[in-house]
């Protein structure tokens, strides 16, 4: 029998680490300080500064930073917080741990984030806070969002997808109350896992920075290098070990210094596909923002159901058969299992957030594909 050809294998998501994040590790091992030290706090200060914003305040996840930021923000018991229906469910899980009611609101199909039409219609006396995430690392329009609201309700930017996007000019997690980034491995730069909440709000800051290290007064290393290494500190909140370790940090600051050239690779490749792709009358390629610089976290069609030829299940199934890895571009978490039973939801109760969890699909973009793995993945998509 002749040997099968040889299988080309092309991840969703690949991270962009080398030769230099290992070397940035050689610091903190050999040093052995491990834990959030000077690397992360080195971190905290490029990634400030790349975002011009005041505060940026690392953590273990994205995750742990929207829950702290919540938390500061004082959300709690019979506060609601609305939240998108199509996200990750992270943005929905942290306002249950607060204690508070996550109200879900739809999006708009075209950008994948929340709709504003439908985000008024939301807004009650209870509303605390309005979680807007930069889906896929297009910007919502924290402007307009802002603009909408009661000034006493707060904004957290959900920027898990957007570290170093921006909407006319200004960066993402600068013009909420706070946001949180993500650094897993599926995002644009990572640290493994990790994250990053950012205010330009002094008391935020301070609340988020002590709840993330059990709620001490000053950190392990302030105490470390000051006058009176043998006292222990106070603790003024019931607090968290949200902390992100010094080996992370070293890496961070080696990502975040590629950031820009990685965003700018993984347009030029966004805006290939979408020329390529276009004439696929079943497939609508994903619309960059006209006044923004998108980071292309993921690059998430939509399969028009009444013009495919099959399932976006089926298409996924196919080209996985060729070696291409997709996803679903993310949940409609109203329909999972938890939400749906809690809050007895009906999927048709957010259409749009529905339509894309079922015809969405994420196929490969980042910073570890060759030109012909790009060609590959359009001539796949143009045989079915
Ligand atoms: C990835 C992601 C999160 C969670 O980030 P972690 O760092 O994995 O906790 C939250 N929200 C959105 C929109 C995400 O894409």
């Amino acid at each position: 029998m002749a040997p099968l050809p040889p299988k080309r294998i092309i991840p969703i998501s690949q991270p962009a680490l080398g030769e230099e994040e290992w070397q940035a590790l050689r610091e903190p091992v050999l040093s052995g300080w491990v834990t959030q030290g000077p690397k992360v706090a080195e971190f905290e200060r490029q990634f400030s500064k790349h975002h011009r914003v005041k505060h940026a305040i690392a953590v273990s996840s994205c995750t742990t930073g929207l829950h702290l930021a919540l938390l500061a923000m004082g959300v709690g018991q019979g506060d609601e917080v609305i939240v998108p229906a199509f996200t990750w469910i992270a943005t929905a899980n942290v306002v249950l741990h607060c204690g508070a009611t996550p109200v879900f609101v739809d999006i708009d199909r075209l950008t994948y984030n929340l709709s504003l039409a439908e985000l008024v219609q939301k807004v009650t006396a209870r509303t605390k806070v309005v979680v807007p995430v930069h889906l896929f690392g297009r910007c919502s329009d924290i402007a307009a969002i802002r603009a909408l609201l009661p000034a006493d309700v707060k904004i957290l930017e959900d920027a898990a997808c957007a570290v170093g996007a921006s909407l006319r000019g200004i960066p993402a997690g600068s013009q909420g109350d706070a946001a949180a980034f993500s650094f897993h491995p599926r995002k644009v730069i990572t640290t493994g896992e990790g994250g990053m909440v950012t205010t330009n709000n002094d008391e935020l800051a301070e609340i988020m920075n002590q709840l993330r290290n059990h709620g001490a007064t000053v950190s392990e290393e302030q105490r470390h290098i000051g006058p009176k290494p043998y006292i222990l500190p106070d603790f003024n909140l019931p607090g968290y070990n949200y902390r992100m370790t010094d080996l992370q940090g070293a890496i961070g600051v080696v990502q975040l210094s590629k950031l820009e050239a990685l965003i700018k690779e993984r347009s030029k490749w966004a805006n290939w596909y979408k020329q390529r792709l276009s004439c696929i009358e079943w497939l609508r390629c994903p619309e960059e923002s006209i006044d923004g610089n998108d980071s292309w976290q993921a690059y998430v069609v939509y399969v028009y159901p009444d013009k495919s030829p099959m399932t976006r299940n089926d298409i996924m199934e196919i080209l996985l058969g060729k070696g291409i890895a997709t996803r679903p571009g993310t949940h409609a978490v109203h329909m999972t299992n938890f939400y749906r039973r809690k809050f007895n939801i009906r999927p048709e109760q957010f259409p749009n957030a529905m339509d894309c969890d079922g015809q969405t699909i994420a196929i490969p973009l980042h910073n570890n594909m060759s030109a012909q793995d790009y060609e590959y993945v359009v001539e796949q998509l143009k045989s079915i």
